[in-house]
């Protein structure tokens, strides 16, 4: 079950078309997910249109203002979903023998497009850079071997990741397929894969974390890729 969101402010940044690109992938993924975020996105945009339409009326010519209209745009914002939707409602099957058929199809066309090259990190941990676009985020999958320890890092700025398959846990809880995790600056944490199954995460980052442990001295040297 997805126990982490983006924030209503997100979401409507994503409905708008306002969000960096990267941060858009990871939304996209999310959604891919979780019915109840779909559904406020379909609303968010449902009440984007209703706007310009109010407002493009409103500046054409003399149409009385409706005043229902911020009140069902707040109401809409405050009110869950009554019901999730099947997350299957936007599954598309990946055919032949590559086994990506659970992964969300943003994150399937990605690796169609590029492949993927693995890079190891440490003994537990293999990262794989995506060229995804966005001039100012690196956009990577992070595979966490199954009971391996990520090393303890913060972050230099905001870092946004998916979960796609298996579980992580770290200081603040424990993440499954589908959670949506935002971590800022001053956030540090030291995530674990479960044990029973390797991780595969999508993340965006706009700065490379910062070590807080006994290997912080390859601080200087850590760098990400956008593109
Ligand atoms: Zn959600």
């Amino acid at each position: 079950m997805i126990k982490q969101h983006p924030s209503t402010d997100l979401l409507a940044e994503y409905a708008a078309g306002c969000l960096p690109w990267a941060h858009a992938i990871c939304v996209t993924t999310h959604i891919h997910y979780c019915g109840r975020c779909r559904e406020q996105v379909d609303q968010l945009n449902q009440l984007g249109a209703d706007l310009m339409e109010a407002s493009a009326g409103a500046s054409s010519v003399d149409l009385p203002v409706d005043h229902g209209l911020l009140d069902r745009v707040l109401g809409a914002i405050d009110t869950p979903p009554a019901s999730e939707p099947s997350p299957t409602v936007y599954h598309r099957p990946v055919t032949g023998a590559r086994s990506r058929a659970d992964l969300p199809p943003i994150v399937d066309r990605l690796i169609s497009n590029q492949g993927v090259n693995w890079k190891r990190v440490s003994s537990g941990l293999k990262v794989a850079r995506l060229q995804a676009g966005d001039d100012n985020h690196e956009v990577a999958l992070h595979k966490i071997c199954a009971g391996a320890k990520v090393a303890h890092h913060d972050h230099r700025a905001t870092e946004v990741t998916v979960v796609l398959r298996g579980s992580f846990s770290d200081e603040d809880g424990v993440y499954a397929v589908g959670d949506f995790l935002l971590r800022e600056p001053g956030e540090p944490h030291r995530p674990m894969a479960a044990q029973n199954q390797d991780c595969l995460c999508l993340s965006a980052q706009q700065a490379p974390i910062r070590l807080t442990g006994p290997w912080r001295w390859i601080n200087p040297f850590l760098r990400i890729q956008p593109g």
